[in-house]
Order: C-alpha cells, then sequence, then structure tokens
C-alpha cells in the first residue's frame, strides 16, 4: 500500500455532544461540518498517531473530545460524507459502541506488542480478550494447542510458535475487516492533464487502520506506556528502543511506586526478622 496522496483524505467533524449513551452532533449555525483530514498529523515526527489515541480513551468525556476534534467513527453508515454535504443532519453513535471499538484496537495494539516482545502469555491473554469482546457476535479462533486455561508459561513458550501464527492472523483479519472499503481511484486533473492517484477512505475508523495497517508494514514499534495506570500508546525510535513509558513524568511515578514498594518490603522483612 502506497501512502501517496493519502493526506488529501477529507473527513467531516462538529462539535458533539453527550446525551445519554450516545455522542450527537449539535446543530449551531456557527459550527457547522468541517473537513480535515485524518492524516495531517499522520507520520509526523514525535506525534502520537490518531490511532494510538484513540485507543488510549478512557473518560465518556474524553471520547466527546475525540469526536468533537476528529468527527464520528462513521459506524453507521458507509456513506457519512455524503449525508455531511446536508449541513442540518443530525448524526450519533452509542457510547457502547465506541468503546467496543476502543477496546479492539487496545486488544490488537497489545497482541502485536506481545508478539514483538515475545511475550507468550501477553499474546495468549489478548487472544482471550478479544475473543472476550466478540463473545455472541464472532468466534475468534484460537489453536487447539494454546486454547487451555491450565497451560504453565513454559508450555506456552514451547508453543510460541502457534501463538505467533495465532497472533498474525488474528492481527491481519481484524485489520482487513476495517481495510474492505478502502481502496484507490483513478482521477483525471484536467487542469494539469494528467491521471492521477487518489484515496477512497470511507470512515473515521477505516482511516485509523489505514494508519495502523501503513506503521505495521513500515515496521514501527508500538508500545503502551509501562505505568499501569497511564492508557498512552507510543511509537518507539530506533535511538531510543529501551523506553518504556509514554514520557518522562510517567517514569518518575512508576520510579516512586517501585521505590515504595521496596522500602515497604523491607519493613516487611525487618519485623519478621
Ligand atoms: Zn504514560
Amino acid at each position: 500500500m502506497s501512502s501517496e496522496n493519502i493526506k488529501e483524505t477529507q473527513w467531516a467533524k462538529r462539535p458533539v455532544i453527550i446525551e445519554g449513551n450516545k455522542i450527537r452532533s449539535i446543530f449551531d449555525p456557527w459550527h457547522s461540518w468541517q473537513w480535515y483530514s485524518p492524516f495531517d498529523v499522520y507520520g509526523r515526527d514525535r506525534e502520537e498517531n490518531l490511532y494510538m489515541r484513540f485507543a488510549a480513551l478512557e473518560s465518556d468525556e474524553e471520547i466527546k473530545d475525540f469526536i468533537s476534534n476528529y468527527g464520528f467513527l462513521g459506524l453507521q453508515e458507509s456513506s457519512l460524507r455524503e449525508v455531511m454535504i446536508d449541513d442540518d443532519i443530525v448524526i450519533e453513535e452509542t457510547i457502547d459502541e465506541i468503546r467496543f471499538q476502543i477496546s479492539r484496537m487496545r486488544i490488537i495494539l497489545n497482541l502485536q506488542q506481545a508478539i514483538t516482545e515475545k511475550k507468550p502469555l501477553h499474546s495468549r491473554d489478548a487472544l482471550n480478550n478479544l475473543r472476550e469482546l466478540y463473545k455472541g457476535k464472532k468466534t475468534i479462533i484460537i489453536s487447539k494447542a494454546i486454547d487451555q486455561n491450565n497451560l504453565e508459561t513454559t508450555d506456552l513458550e514451547r508453543k510460541w510458535d502457534v501463538i505467533k501464527l495465532d497472533s498474525h492472523r488474528t492481527i491481519v483479519q481484524e485489520i482487513n475487516l476495517e481495510l474492505q472499503g478502502v481502496h484507490q481511484l483513478l482521477i483525471y486533473d484536467v487542469s494539469a492533464e494528467r491521471y492521477l492517484q487518489r484515496w477512497s477512505i470511507p470512515t473515521l475508523l477505516a482511516a485509523m487502520y489505514t494508519m495502523f495497517s501503513l506503521d505495521l508494514q513500515g515496521g514501527k514499534i508500538l508500545r503502551k506506556c509501562a505505568n499501569p495506570t497511564c492508557p498512552k500508546y507510543f511509537e518507539v525510535y530506533a535511538n531510543d528502543t529501551r523506553k518504556i513509558y509514554h514520557d518522562p513524568s510517567c517514569a518518575a511515578l512508576q520510579a516512586q511506586r517501585n521505590f515504595r514498594r521496596k522500602k515497604e518490603q523491607q519493613k516487611k522483612e525487618q519485623t519478621k526478622g
């Protein structure tokens, strides 16, 4: 997939509100639908990509802000962009549906990290989490060899090849599901008198998965912040491969916690002795 011209992809956004269990666009003549490209900051150095930002959303308020800033995911209509030409149209998406997509994105990110870091237990957990998320909707197939609860870590390590294969297959399937509507178009530019290639990306969700797909093809290393209370993801650069926290404040916080834990441990040992 070549990313030429991808920054010309357009999506519409407008301020939204939370209404019950839904996120809903506000009709406001001063803030009509505004077009932008979800790929504007894509690939920019030291900038979190949109799908990583999406995966880190936690509260309803954060979800609302994300939708206000980047538009609806496009879950209802694949042709949302056409509907948006009508400025009066009200769009809504349920918070449950959005949360489902956040969880799915997170699990796929965690799965790719577990595979990159060769952690069989984490990979198997991520596969199980995806299965749990899809319960009643779709079956996630996990090879019999690793689909048992009583497996020890050493068993799992021995079955690394099976886990790896299952994980890669799952990542590819999940991402391809969202790339189905993404395609290239041929355009004839009359003023330039030449043929050009354009991208057709039907939804914001598809745009985010396109970025994810391009990043995986580019061999990017993506990690979740090692501070367990921080939901952020970041890209690891070649000159900084040991980085495990998304920023220095998370590193400091975790160092403090570890220090306190160590001290408590020492105290316990002292009272024991
Ligand atoms: Zn962090």
